[in-house]
C-alpha cells in the first residue's frame, strides 16, 4: 500500500473517508462498500503498476467510472479489503479523426464531452442515455450500455472499434486500432465489452463515429396501447427509411411520475393517453429537414386513428423538453422511492402481449403492487419496474417481496425466450437470479473465461460471474 501511495502521489491515492465516501454506494443508493483505498490514476502506466502490485499481493480490484450502475457493478463489498480504481482523471481524447471516422478517448471521458468533442469536427457519436453527463467510457463500455438510438446504431459493442487495456496479469493490451476489419480470432476486445471489469481494466478506446445531423425531428405521440405504438414504428419505418433513431415507450403513470417530481417538467399534449410515444427522425447535413415527414405521418397516423394526439417540436428547445420527460424517468422513480427493477428484453414482436399479461400478472400476484414499466420498444427493452402498494414502507416490502417479485418477473420474461438485462447488465444485484437462469452451459463457459484470463480472481470479484457451485 505504501510503494502504491508514493508512486500515485496525494491526487492519485487517499484512504480519506469523507473522500472515498461518495464513491462506495449505487447510484440508486440500495448497496454500501467499503475498500481499503481509493486509487485515481493518471495514465495507463499507472493502472499497469496498480495491477501489477494487486495481482502480486492477491488484492481485488474494484474498476469505476462514473458510478452509474444501475446493478450496483462498480461498488465494492463490505469486506473492505478491495482497492477501488477510479478512471475519473484519466479522461482525455486522445484524438478524433474525420477521416477514420474515429475518435480515441481515454476511459475516464465523460459521454457528453464525447459528444461535443465530435461535434466539433462535423462528427458525433451516436449513442446516448439518461446519464450521459456522469457516466464515462469505460463504464459504457464494461457494460455494453445501450440506450435511446440502439434501434438504430446498435449498442456500445458495435460502436467499439479497439480498445486498450490492462489485463488481470498487469500486461496491457494495445488493441487501440482504427482497423474496420481484423479477423485474428478470438475476439479479446469484444470480450472486453460488457465484462463489467471482470477481466480487466479498459483504459482508452477507438469509437466510430458518424456524420453529424443537418437536422431532427422529435415528437410526442399519444396513444392507446402498445399494439398500436409497435404498428405506428414499423409505418414510419418502412416510409423513412434509416431515419427513425429513437422510439421511446411510457405509460401515463411513468409521465405522472416525471410530472410530479421533476421540477420544470410540462404535459406536452392536452388530455392524458394510456401511452405515450417519444419519436426522434433525423437527417442527414443537407438533406430535407424530417419535421415534414414526420408531421405529415403521424397527421395521418392520427386520421386512421392510429393514434390519438401529436405534437411535432417546433424548435431545439422544445426538442430537449420532450427528452427531458423522458431521460427523467429513472430520477423520478428514485424520488418516488424503492421498487423492484427489472430491465428486461423480449422480442420486439412479444413486447404488447408481455406488457399487458406481465403486468396484470405481478400486480394479482404480489397485491397492491404497481408496475410502472417503459422503455426502448423499438428494442424490446422495458425497465419493468414494480412499486410497493399505496402507503406502505417501500423498504421493508423490498425486503420481504423483492426477491419473489424478482424471480416471478424473469421466469415471466424466461419462457417468453427473453434475457433479465437487456442494458444493465449483471453487476452484484442481478448474480443471485442470473445464476439461478442461465443453465449449466452459459455458465461454464463465463467461468471459464474467466479463469483463464483472471486466475486470482483479482478482477471486480462477487460481480457477473457466479462462482462455481
Ligand atoms: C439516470 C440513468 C439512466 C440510465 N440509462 C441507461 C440507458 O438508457 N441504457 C443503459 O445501458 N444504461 C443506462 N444507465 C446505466 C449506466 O449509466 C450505464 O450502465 C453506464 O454504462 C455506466 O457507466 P459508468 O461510467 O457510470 O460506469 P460505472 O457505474 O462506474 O461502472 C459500471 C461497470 O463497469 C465497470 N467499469 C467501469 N469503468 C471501467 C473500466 N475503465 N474498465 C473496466 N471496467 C470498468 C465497473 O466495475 C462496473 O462493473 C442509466 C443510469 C442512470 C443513472
Amino acid at each position: 500500500m505504501a510503494s502504491l501511495e508514493r508512486q500515485l502521489g496525494p491526487k492519485g491515492f487517499t484512504r480519506d473517508p469523507l473522500a472515498m465516501e461518495p464513491w462506495l454506494s449505487d447510484w440508486r443508493g440500495r448497496v454500501h462498500g467499503k475498500a481499503a483505498a481509493l486509487l485515481s490514476p493518471a495514465n495507463v502506466d499507472e493502472v499497469q503498476a496498480i495491477v501489477q502490485l494487486a495481482a502480486e499481493a492477491r488484492v481485488a480490484i474494484v474498476p469505476q467510472g462514473g458510478n452509474s450502475s444501475m446493478v450496483a457493478g462498480a461498488t465494492p463489498s463490505a469486506a473492505g479489503d478491495a482497492l477501488l480504481l477510479s478512471l475519473r482523471r484519466m479522461n482525455a481524447i486522445r484524438s478524433l479523426s474525420p477521416e477514420d471516422n474515429v475518435a480515441i478517448a481515454e476511459a475516464g471521458v465523460i459521454l457528453s464531452d464525447l459528444h461535443e468533442a465530435a461535434a466539433r469536427i462535423g462528427r458525433r457519436f451516436p449513442l446516448s442515455l439518461g446519464a450521459k453527463g456522469t457516466a464515462r467510457i469505460g463504464g459504457l463500455i464494461s457494460t455494453n450500455a445501450g440506450g435511446t438510438q440502439v434501434l438504430r446504431f446498435g449498442t456500445m459493442r458495435s460502436l467499439v472499434v479497439g480498445i486498450e487495456a490492462v489485463l488481470p496479469s498487469g500486461e496491457r493490451f494495445d488493441g487501440l486500432s482504427a482497423l474496420r476489419k481484423d479477423n485474428r480470432g478470438y475476439d479479446l476486445r469484444q470480450l472486453l465489452v460488457g465484462a463489467e471489469g471482470t477481466l480487466g481494466v479498459v483504459t482508452a478506446a477507438s469509437l466510430r463515429l458518424v456524420p453529424a445531423v443537418g437536422a431532427r425531428a422529435v415528437a410526442w405521440v399519444g396513444l392507446a396501447g402498445p399494439p398500436a405504438a409497435l404498428t405506428l414504428l414499423r409505418r414510419l419505418e418502412a416510409a423513412t427509411g434509416e431515419s427513425i433513431e429513437s422510439f421511446e415507450a411510457m405509460p401515463a403513470n411513468a409521465l405522472a411520475a416525471v410530472l410530479r417530481n421533476i421540477p420544470g417538467t410540462r404535459a406536452p399534449l392536452a388530455g392524458t393517453h394510456e401511452w405515450n410515444i417519444l419519436v426522434e427522425a433525423t437527417a442527414p447535413v443537407g438533406a430535407p429537414d424530417p419535421v415534414d415527414a414526420l408531421t405529415g405521418l403521424l397527421g395521418a397516423a392520427q386520421e386512421d386513428e392510429l393514434i390519438e394526439d401529436a405534437v411535432v417540436a417546433a424548435s431545439e428547445a422544445q426538442a430537449e423538453a420532450l427528452w427531458k420527460l423522458r431521460e427523467s424517468i429513472a430520477e423520478a422513480e428514485r424520488v418516488d422511492g424503492p421498487a423492484a427493477k427489472h430491465d428486461v428484453s423480449v422480442p420486439v414482436s412479444a413486447v404488447p402481449d408481455f406488457l399487458v399479461e406481465a403486468r396484470a400478472a405481478v400486480e394479482k400476484r404480489f397485491a397492491g403492487s404497481r408496475v410502472l414499466a417503459f422503455g426502448h420498444l423499438g428494442d424490446g427493452n422495458i425497465h419493468f419496474n414494480v412499486q410497493p402498494p399505496v402507503g406502505a414502507d417501500g423498504a421493508a416490502w423490498l425486503e420481504s417481496e423483492g426477491a419473489a417479485v424478482n424471480a416471478f418477473v424473469h421466469d415471466f420474461v424466461g419462457v417468453r425466450g427473453g434475457s433479465l438485462s437487456a442494458e444493465h447488465g449483471i453487476g452484484q444485484l442481478k448474480l443471485a437470479e442470473f445464476a439461478r437462469t442461465a443453465g449449466p452451459v452459459r455458465l461454464h463457459a463465463l467461468q471459464a473465461i474467466k479463469r483463464a484470463l483472471d486466475p486470482l480472481g483479482i478482477m471486480n470479484p462477487g460481480k457477473l460471474v457466479p462462482p462455481p457451485a
